[in-house]
């Protein structure tokens, strides 16, 4: 029996260490993207909107049980010179010709395995696969919305190089979960259809990448320009004492930044709703009404339980983020 005393714990590992975009984000982001799409995928994708939300955020319980997971959720673009980014905005086996697979696998694959996705969703969306289109469309959610997260484009994505560790979850969790709800503006307006897959994902991680130093110098100038017991504060998740970013800190950060996070957050919704409805008209807008899997839940469940399982008790492969 679990007892709702509180208990202090992990004071050697602060502070707390919280997922992209936090499930929270992800989960909201997803939710959103729903409101974004025209009527006919509408009435498709509203009844499962608690699937998509639920499994907003597979990829990163994934990465505790597959280490080809990890790189698929950013790419170091700090790392390649910037006279090589026409090199690198490439199908994957021109860049792998280029650079070597273990190379990019090492810096991160995100926008090739976007690529992947989309090309997935649309095959399902061919098949008439129920199961497959909600289960593609939930987790290529997530890949768009890490891209919009500058520090996934960056190989300082937690401040490890800077004295910032912690900025990561900053940014991408803290932040929405005391803004996103309370003040964020998060109608990110209608699903557009995109021309070039691959030139849209390499534009959004060309923003990330452009606004990473804002993250990190304008945090590192707010840090020393405080005293350490405003920047953290004790807080109770879920009956456990947790050191964490002090709301004053946080708001303070979010202003710094000015409407950042908030466009950024908007842009995954509306770019996330945008994969989606691209992928369906590729597909030759297929009628969704008519689509059914009896299988579908059993399926799911069955999966959705091992994720857990291992979410809960493993060890990731790879970055914490
Ligand atoms: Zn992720």
């Amino acid at each position: 029996m679990l007892t709702r005393s509180i208990s202090i714990v992990a004071l050697l590992c602060l502070p707390a260490i919280i997922k992209a975009w936090g499930f929270f984000g992800h989960e909201r982001i997803n939710r959103h993207a729903v409101y974004s799409l025209p009527p006919r995928l509408m009435v498709f994708y509203k009844p499962h909107i608690s699937y998509l939300v639920t499994h907003s955020t597979d990829p990163d319980k994934r990465r505790y049980m597959l280490p080809d997971e990890g790189p698929r959720h950013y790419i170091d673009l700090d790392h390649y010179p910037r006279s090589e980014y026409d090199s690198l905005a490439v199908p994957w086996p021109r860049a792998v010709a280029h650079y070597t697979a273990d190379t990019l696998q090492r810096h991160g694959i995100l926008p090739w395995h976007f690529e992947t996705m989309m090309y997935r969703l649309t095959a399902a969306f061919l098949a008439r696969d129920r199961e497959r289109i909600l289960k593609l469309s939930a987790e290529l959610g997530h890949y768009v919305a890490d891209a919009h997260v500058p520090l996934h484009t960056s190989s300082n994505h937690n401040g490890q190089f800077t004295g910032q560790h912690g900025i990561h979850g900053l940014w991408e969790s803290r932040i929405p979960e005391l803004l996103a709800d309370a003040e964020f503006d998060l109608w990110a307006g209608k699903a557009l259809y995109i021309r070039e897959p691959r030139g849209f994902i390499w534009s959004i991680l060309l923003e990330s990448a452009a606004a990473a130093d804002t993250v990190l110098r304008v945090e590192k100038e707010l840090s020393n320009s405080l005293p350490a017991d405003r920047k953290y504060a004790w807080e109770n998740r879920n009956g456990q004492l947790v050191r964490s970013y002090a709301s004053d800190y946080t708001k303070a950060y979010s202003s710094k930044m000015g409407d950042m996070v908030e466009r950024r957050m908007r842009g995954a919704i509306l770019a996330t709703a945008s994969c989606w409805y691209t992928a369906w008209a590729n597909a030759g807008q297929p009628p969704l009404q008519t689509i059914n899997n009896s299988d579908f839940q059993a399926t799911d469940q069955k999966e959705t339980d091992l994720l857990e399982r291992l979410w809960r008790g493993g060890k990731i492969f790879g970055r914490e983020h």
